[in-house]
């Protein structure tokens, strides 16, 4: 089943006439993790921006479940380089934050028990009430993949999520993403500036050629998963 759909999306700046992407389509399975590696300015931000609909595509057409990407959406999470924690909230008061704006107090109340459920998930049951200068990076990075699940998105969305993190909590988080995604069936999309990552973690990878950035090689990886 498709979730997610490019047709020949392209991208041209108009600020500075830099064409930034052209001729893209993809096609996304639901509960697939797909990869997007190229160097940098090749346009992979960009695209994400468009999948998520903070930017408006030059040309073509995106679509999650059918229906158009136009402005961000609630069945679309995202996820960047730096997890921006409020600081005055605790732990779970910035989980539930997105439930808080979307229905209200009383909703995010409601919801204690899934935003704790999802805290256990990332291992930070017991955090709940801490607030975020007491947590390390990884940690606020893995409460910041509660933020993005907790309104169950259809897409999630992930700009190098764990660039900022040395090299053994990035594996451990990549690790920890794929078993989250896997355990509650969401459909991943991931930038990343890593090959070795990309293929580890993806079920196919786009490789994108810069200058305007475009899909140059998809490789499907097959590499054996977990699976709940
Ligand atoms: P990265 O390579 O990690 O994506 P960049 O430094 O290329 O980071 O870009 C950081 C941010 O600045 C992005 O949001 C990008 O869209 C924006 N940006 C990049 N180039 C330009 C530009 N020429 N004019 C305005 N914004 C830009
Ligand atoms: P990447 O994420 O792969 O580094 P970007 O999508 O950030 O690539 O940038 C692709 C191209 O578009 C680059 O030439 C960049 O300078 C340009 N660009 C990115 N964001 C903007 C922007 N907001 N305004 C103008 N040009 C931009």
């Amino acid at each position: 089943e498709t979730v997610y759909e490019l047709t020949g999306v392209g991208k041209t700046y108009a600020r500075n006439r830099v064409r930034a992407l052209e001729g893209i389509s993809l096609s996304l399975e639901r509960g697939s993790f797909s990869s997007v590696i190229g160097s940098s300015g090749c346009g992979k931000s960009t695209l994400l921006k468009i999948m998520a609909g903070l930017i408006p595509p030059s040309q073509g057409r995106v679509t999650i479940n059918n229906q158009p990407v136009r402005g961000p959406r609630r069945d679309i999470g995202m996820m960047f380089q730096h997890a921006t924690l409020f600081p005055w909230r605790t732990t779970i008061e910035n989980v539930l934050l997105p439930i808080e704006i979307r229905d209200g107090k009383a909703a995010a109340k409601a919801a204690w028990g899934r935003g704790e459920k999802l805290l256990d998930l990332v291992g930070l049951g017991g955090f709940e009430s801490v607030y975020p200068d007491e947590l390390s990076g990884g940690m606020a990075q893995r409460a910041a993949i509660c933020r993005m699940l907790v309104t169950q998105p259809d897409m999630i969305l992930l700009d190098e999520p764990f660039s900022a993190l040395d090299e053994i909590s990035r594996d451990f988080m990549n690790m920890e993403l794929q078993r989250i995604c896997t355990e509650t069936n969401a459909t991943a999309f991931l930038v990343t500036h890593s090959i070795a990552e990309a293929v580890i973690l993806s079920d196919r990878v786009y490789v994108l050629a810069p200058r305007p950035g475009r899909i140059a090689e998809v490789v499907e990886i097959d590499l054996p998963r977990p699976r709940t």
